[in-house]
């Protein structure tokens, strides 16, 4: 039985990345981090401040005022995950709608709100034990993680599962718009110039396309114990 590893879990929006996270740190005892929730609440927060809409970005106001954006995890035992707090106040909800994720990406290429999210990733992760999704935690939040899982699925099967959550949820969204946010941001994410989404040389791919779940999780699982001698 080795320590505590790193898992670092990276792919295409939607690609079902959080829930092989959840179930993977649940299963192993280990934290998990979802840095999408991350970027999600500072693109909130750049819109509840008006820096931030489908036509103005004020990269300098949000600048400004990144120290005073201070994000928190809080572990809620009924869901079985830690839900995200911006400046004490969890808007684990408000940054699922389709507006932020119309926002995120454009908010998420700054450098500045890169480095200071990628900063207290790396805090979060230092004692290992950690399942930590996004597009660039195999590469740049932890390079020596142990095991690197860069997961996809065709669009068309992307914006399926997005477009059921959001309806699910009673969002009033049409699957045309899932489709054109997913491809948008599969476009913006993987041709930033700062840490673009690109799969790690060491990364395991994993196509999820014609997987369910359960499948998912067996195969997932199987790799992490041959990979880390996890018992
Ligand atoms: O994972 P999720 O779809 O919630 O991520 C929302 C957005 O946050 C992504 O489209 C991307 O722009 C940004 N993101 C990022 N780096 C990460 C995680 C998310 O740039 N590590």
């Amino acid at each position: 039985m080795v320590g505590k590893i790193t898992i670092a879990i990276d792919g295409f929006s939607s690609t079902g990345k959080s829930t092989i996270a959840k179930a993977l740190a649940k299963k192993l005892g280990y934290i998990y981090v979802d840095t999408g929730a991350m970027y999600r609440a500072v693109t909130l927060y750049a819109m509840n401040h008006n820096f931030v809409s489908l036509d103005n970005f004020d990269r300098e106001a949000l600048v400004r005022s990144l120290p005073s954006i201070s994000l928190t995890f809080k572990f809620n035992v009924d869901k079985g995950f830690a839900e995200i707090y911006l400046n004490g106040v969890n808007v684990e909800n408000e940054i699922r709608t389709l507006e932020v994720s119309q926002l995120v990406s454009k908010v998420s290429a700054n450098s500045s709100v890169r480095k200071k999210l990628v900063f207290e990733q790396q805090v979060m992760g230092k004692d290992k034990g950690i399942v930590m999704d996004g597009r660039d935690i195999g590469t740049v939040v932890f390079p020596d993680a142990e095991i690197k899982l860069f997961m996809t699925a065709s669009p068309d099967t992307r914006a399926q599962r997005r477009y059921k959550e959001l309806i699910t949820k009673g969002d009033a969204v049409s699957y045309e718009e899932i489709l054109q946010n997913v491809v948008e941001r599969d476009h913006l994410d993987s041709t930033r110039k700062d840490s673009p989404l690109i799969k790690a040389e060491d990364a395991i791919e994993i196509d999820n396309s014609d997987l369910g779940l359960n499948e998912q999780f067996d195969k997932i699982y199987a790799l992490v114990k041959s990979l880390s001698s996890i018992n």
